[in-house]
């Protein structure tokens, strides 16, 4: 069953989604956002989607912007680590004040980006004890973290030189160590933590660190490794549904592109609630031959989890505003899913914050 062929789909630039196999919130916990009055484009493709929350990806003013012209729609995810040229405060100095000028803007994620190229311009990892006074404000604060360690398997068959950046095994040590330090912290760790192709590797992980979450993000790449281990990739969502997270790593650009947000969120669609096997009509230089698209078509239960519920329970992003909550037909959605929308919204503190910023 996939509601929508991939002809039609293109035919109308994928503004016409079919319909939803749940009927429920859904909240993009990974997405980078640029000015702040450049991204309609990307909000407009949410709302026809269904995406009822954005986590933006943004240093902290860029994202409370975004936040205060998207109020109840966008949420930031405020990035920690900005280099700046004219400072002379140390960057993990900055970053302290970051997080808790983020916690008294009701911001509830911090975002790092560790990813292998951070050696080009960091002369520390995400272990250095010169974050742990970040670390522990994050902890102080409640608050729950966003973070980039590694990259796909073929990048450092084809891009990295060992010598410098390390093995991909190489880059887990430093997450496990702030797994261990910062038990009451949740790390969602982007991209299903860098490694879709081992998923025995991401279960050993989830094995061994309570705190440690996943999420969906990085469309080609995803699509690509575990639609190529469809079974497999199908229990891992059914075992670990409580520890995963939708995002998808949209990027908004200067340039106006309104069919590539449709786009990525049309392949999201259909690969996560679908069955269909089609060509992808998103470009992927690392596939071997022409992408394809086979959809793991997860059942409900498993999709409510990833889309929405995770995301309150575990980092507090409300799936849906106020509005959106009273605005509903009566009777358009469970009750017990009213109840857990409220609970969140009454949490104190300031609509969940915005987003903008270069990619990181
Ligand atoms: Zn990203």
């Amino acid at each position: 069953m996939h509601g929508q062929s991939l002809e039609e789909a293109r035919a109308a630039q994928f503004t016409t989604p079919p319909p939803r196999k749940v009927r429920c919130p859904i909240v993009d916990m990974h997405t980078h956002m640029t000015e702040p009055g450049t991204n309609h484009e990307l909000v407009d493709a949410a709302r026809l989607y269904g995406i009822t929350r954005i986590l933006a990806i943004a240093p902290l003013d860029d994202g409370l912007e975004l936040a205060r012209r998207y109020p109840g729609e966008i949420a930031v995810a405020a990035r920690a680590l900005l280099p700046q040229a004219d400072s002379a405060e140390p960057i993990e100095d900055r970053a302290v004040h970051i997080v808790r000028r983020a916690h008294a803007h009701g911001v509830r994620i911090i975002k790092f980006w560790f990813a292998p190229r951070i050696r080009d311009r960091l002369d520390f990892l995400l272990d250095s004890s010169r974050l742990d006074p970040v670390f522990d404000a994050i902890a102080e604060c409640g608050l729950g973290v966003l973070v980039h360690v590694s990259d796909p398997d073929r990048w450092f068959e084809r891009r990295y030189d060992p010598a410098r950046y390390g093995t991909k095994a190489d880059q887990y040590p430093m997450l496990e160590a702030r797994l261990r330090r910062h038990p009451t912290v949740p790390f969602l760790a982007a991209h299903m933590g860098g490694d879709p192709e081992h998923l025995d590797h991401l279960a050993a992980l989830l094995t061994r660190y309570p705190n440690l979450y996943l999420d969906t993000s990085a469309t080609k790449w995803i699509v690509r490794e575990l639609g190529r281990q469809r079974e497999a990739a199908r229990e891992f969502f059914r075992r670990w549904a409580e520890r995963l997270c939708f995002g998808t790593d949209q990027v908004v650009l200067k340039e106006s592109d309104p069919a590539r947000y449709t786009v990525r969120y049309w392949v999201h669609q259909m690969f996560w609630e679908t069955d269909l096997v089609c060509p992808s009509p998103i470009d992927d230089p690392d596939s071997d031959g022409e992408p394809v698209l086979r959809g793991l078509d997860l059942p409900e239960d498993v999709l409510e989890q990833v889309y929405y519920k995770n995301a309150e329970r575990v980092f507090r992003i409300a799936a849906r505003s106020a509005a959106q909550i009273t605005s509903r037909p009566a009777g358009a959605s469970p009750p017990h899913e009213f109840a857990e929308a409220m609970r969140i919204r009454e949490d104190p503190g300031p609509s969940s914050g915005g987003a903008s910023g270069i990619r990181s």
